[in-house]
């Protein structure tokens, strides 16, 4: 498997609830389109995996979850 690098996502407040926040590849800058796979490190915070296509980089964000603030 490819070289794995971690990279620490914080998750930004945004008022848009649809905005799926998908990574782009660090090295091509190609948008990633899914997780190969996804784990949870804990309660609240989960781990993805991605795999680019176009340069074959690999590396893993980490997501807090946090929780729904609904007015
Ligand atoms: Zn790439």
């Amino acid at each position: 498997m490819a070289a794995v690098a971690e990279v620490l996502s914080t998750v930004a407040s945004q008022p848009d609830p649809r905005g799926c926040e998908l990574p782009t590849c660090p090295v091509c800058a190609d948008s990633m389109v899914a997780a190969e796979a996804s784990a949870y490190l804990s309660d609240h915070v989960i781990s993805y995996l991605w795999t680019c296509d176009t340069c074959g980089y690999g590396f893993v964000t980490r997501h807090a979850l946090k929780k729904f603030a609904c007015n």
